[in-house]
Parts: C-alpha cells; sequence; structure tokens
C-alpha cells in the first residue's frame, strides 16, 4: 500500500514542505485566477472592437476567438491535472520512489547499489518515461483534437509517434552523459564544485547550441536552402546592408507539423544562418498549393474564398528587418548573458544549502542525500518564487525587446511591410488581439499586435 509521507510540521522539514507546497498552489490560483480573466474577455467581446478595422477580418476574429476558447478550456483542464499530480507527488513521496525504483534498475543492469551516477542517469530516463506517458493523452488530445479542429495539425499520426519516440531517444542521449558530468562535479568539486558545476553547464551549452542546427535539428525536420530568386536576393542584400554574416538561408519544412509561422537567426560569431518556415513563404508554402489545385478545379467562385496564407517577399523581408532587429541590438547575447549570471546564482546557492538534510527529509529522503535529488530540489522547489520573479522579468525584458526590433526595422524602411506581415501572421495564426491588461503583463512576451501596429505607425508621424 501506497502511505503519505507528509513529514511532523513542527520540524523544520516540515516547514519546508508545506511552504513549498503552499507556494506551488498560490502560483497554480494566480494563473488560474488570471487564465479566468482572459476567458471573460473572450467571452465578452464578441463583437471585434472598433480598432481592429482593417487589421483583421470578422470571420478570421470569429475564429480566432473560437480558437482561443478551446485552448484556454484545454490548458484549464490541462492545469488542474498537473498541479494534482504535483501534489500527489509530494504527498506520496513519488520522488524517493522514482529514485529507489532507479537504483535496482541500475544494479540490475550490473553497477554497485551504491553507486550514485548511474543511479542518477536512471531516474532521469525513468522520470520521462514517467512524464511522456502522463503528458501523451493530453498532447494527442490537443494535436489531433484542438490544433485539427481549428486547421493548424498537419501532422500524421505516424508522424506524430515517430516524432515521439525520436525526441525521447535523442533527449535520452543527450541528457544520460549530462547528468553523469553534473553528478561526478557535485561529488568531486570540492568546496567550490559550484564554479566548475557552472563551468561544466555553460561549455554543454555552447557545444549543443553549435552541434544543433547541423546534427539535431535535421533529424527532426527537412531543411532546404531556400532555392535562387528574388527571395533570396534580397535578404542577402538585406544582411549585407547591416552587416549581418549570413552563411545559410534554409527553409524548414514546417507544414508537416502545423500551420504555423515563423522565422529565426542561429549562430555564432560569424557564421549565421536564417531559417523561415514554409507556412511563412506565400509562394513556397504546400498549404497554398492544396487551396489552388481545389479552386481550379471547382472554379473561379472558390478561388476567391480560399485565401492564401503566408507573407509576400516584401513583407518577409520586414519580418527578417525585425529578427536582425534582435541581432544588431545584441538581444540574443543579452540573454545568454542574464541566464549564465543567474545560473552562476542559483549554483552558489545550491554550494551552500545541497548538504541539509531537513531539504532531502521535507521529501522524504530520510537515509540518503544524492546530489541530483538535491539539485533539483533546489533548482525546482527552494528557487520557485525567484523563478516566478525572473520569468516575470524576463517576460518584460522580451516585450522592450521586441518594440526595439520593430523598431529597427522601421528605421531600414520596412514599417509599413512589417504592419501588413504581423496583420497577415495574426490572421493566419488565429491570434485574438484582445487582452486583459493584468493576463497580458504577466503572459505575453511579445506585445499585443495592436500595441505593436499603433509603436510602428506612431514612430512614422514623428519623422
Ligand atoms: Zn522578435
Amino acid at each position: 500500500m501506497i502511505s503519505m509521507v507528509v513529514p511532523e510540521l513542527g520540524t523544520w522539514e516540515g516547514k519546508i514542505f508545506v511552504g513549498i507546497l503552499g507556494f506551488s498552489w498560490a502560483t497554480y490560483m494566480w494563473e488560474e485566477y488570471l487564465a479566468y480573466r482572459q476567458r471573460r474577455v473572450y467571452r465578452e467581446n464578441v463583437q471585434p472592437p472598433a480598432e481592429l478595422k482593417g487589421i483583421m477580418e470578422r470571420s478570421s476574429y470569429d475564429k480566432a476567438r473560437a480558437y482561443s476558447i478551446d485552448k484556454s478550456n484545454f490548458s484549464l483542464l490541462e492545469g488542474v491535472f498537473d498541479q494534482i499530480v504535483n501534489t500527489g507527488v509530494m504527498l506520496y513521496g513519488g520522488l524517493p520512489v522514482l529514485w529507489s525504483a532507479a537504483g535496482r534498475l541500475s544494479e540490475w543492469l550490473g553497477f554497485s547499489a551504491d553507486s550514485e551516477i548511474p543511479q542518477s542517469v536512471a531516474f532521469v530516463a525513468l522520470g520521462s518515461v514517467v512524464n511522456t506517458v502522463i503528458n501523451l493523452p493530453w498532447s494527442v488530445y490537443f494535436t489531433f483534437k484542438v490544433e485539427q479542429k481549428h486547421g493548424f495539425n498537419k501532422q500524421t499520426p505516424g508522424f506524430f509517434v515517430k516524432d515521439k519516440i525520436k525526441k525521447f531517444i535523442v533527449s535520452q542521449i543527450i541528457s544520460a552523459p549530462v547528468v553523469a558530468g553534473l553528478v561526478y562535479i557535485i561529488k568531486a568539486g570540492g568546496d567550490y564544485f559550484f564554479v566548475y558545476l557552472w563551468g561544466f553547464t555553460m561549455g554543454v551549452m555552447l557545444f549543443f547550441m553549435t552541434v544543433y542546427p547541423d546534427y539535431i535539428a535535421p533529424l527532426f525536420d527537412k531543411y532546404t536552402p531556400l532555392p535562387e530568386g528574388v527571395l533570396r536576393e534580397q535578404i542577402e542584400e538585406l544582411a549585407r546592408q547591416i552587416n549581418f554574416p549570413l552563411t545559410k538561408l534554409y527553409v524548414v519544412e514546417g507544414s508537416k507539423r502545423s500551420a504555423h509561422s515563423n522565422a529565426y537567426f542561429y549562430g555564432f560569431f560569424k557564421n549565421k544562418r536564417i531559417v523561415l518556415y514554409d507556412t511563412l513563404l506565400e509562394d513556397y508554402t504546400p498549404l497554398n498549393e492544396d487551396g489552388d489545385a481545389k479552386a481550379n478545379a471547382s472554379g473561379e467562385e472558390e478561388k476567391k474564398e480560399k485565401k492564401k496564407t503566408g507573407c509576400s517577399t516584401p513583407e518577409v523581408l520586414a519580418v527578417l528587418g525585425h529578427e536582425l532587429g534582435h541581432w544588431k541590438l545584441n538581444h540574443v547575447l543579452k540573454g545568454i548573458l542574464i541566464s549564465q549570471v543567474n545560473l552562476f546564482l542559483v549554483f552558489a546557492v545550491f554550494g551552500s544549502l545541497y548538504k541539509y538534510s531537513s531539504l532531502y527529509r521535507a521529501f522524504g529522503f530520510h537515509n540518503s542525500q544524492p546530489a541530483f535529488i538535491g539539485l533539483i530540489i533546489v533548482m525546482q522547489f527552494v528557487f520557485a518564487p525567484y523563478n516566478e520573479i525572473l520569468q516575470f522579468l524576463l517576460t518584460m525584458f522580451s516585450r522592450h525587446n521586441e518594440f526595439q526590433a520593430d523598431a529597427f526595422a522601421k528605421n531600414l524602411g520596412h514599417s509599413k511591410k512589417l504592419v501588413s506581415a504581423l496583420v497577415k501572421l495574426n490572421e493566419d495564426n488565429l491570434g485574438f488581439p484582445v487582452y486583459d491588461p493584468l493576463y497580458s503583463a504577466w503572459h505575453l512576451s511579445h506585445p499585443p499586435i495592436l500595441e505593436r501596429i499603433r509603436a510602428l505607425e506612431e514612430e512614422k508621424k514623428e519623422k
């Protein structure tokens, strides 16, 4: 029989336990409150607000509203489920159960019973099996019900299954040596192990950032060089204009996954690549081919109805003007710097806390203090309040950067085309344009579309 492992409330471990569980419920309630406020916005704004005139068609507005309501209902249910599971894990000692199962697995594989490194690796592997199984029904429902219903899902069940299995295997291959390295450093690094820990994670991050585009990303999606033509020439011209060291220009077959669209740049120093989703490109996306074929078969009338998705060449350039603005203004570098400073802080605190036995007892570890468990407890639970605040500040930082990148594109002379690209992408992705102010301040890493358009057009007048 499984029984509760709640520590005695008067003790330190009891206080830690109550504090962590209490905070988890407090953030949960706060998130649900914000989601409730945003759901009210969806429900009450049946009529599009006046300022949307010329920005979003009525039919798209209605579709976006229905899509947002479905997504919001889905996350309400998933949120309740997750919160109950997480609480159950704490009340019934899920971590020690998984830890001892990992011990049996690593012993069965021939490692000695007290060897912490293989046990930690097995712990992570078992943990991700459990996670994948628990989340699978949600992921299936979201992809094949919610996204499907609104026309976004392009995955076949076969693609979905293969993709999940590939992701699982690749993430296991990557995480095993990383986990082993972390545990080894904590165990053998001496008093200042947290400095080595920090150096190690930085090295790992740089390594994967280097190999990701050439060796990992192609395992999941097809990348093809953008063919010669007007679009390619103009993108190269844009890169030259602002000294962007463009070496590779790819189109990724995002349409195999979903109809959502995007563009980004990637890479170190003088070796940068730009990746465009095929769904972003009006003349390239297979989603338009379908429509044309059908329209041709059934005459002119339907051709008018079936709208093209994606952006025209000048609009794609405006989008890239924005993306390259992020590069020119060092937004990525600043982001990496912030995350490294933060990681150093977290590791330093971990360095002073990780021998504190009450922390482990609070989670049901009475006889041992596994290093990796300590790392999880400190990073995920002890730092939870800090993480919430940091996340909020980063969201604010990101919104600020988005406005800056928009202004950069505007200075290159793309403001008009950027506005029309934003409008089109918002339509294609069925983004709902109205937000509750509190929800928007807490959650949106990109400013709402109306604010961006206002900013782009405002600055034009100043000129
Ligand atoms: Zn951006």
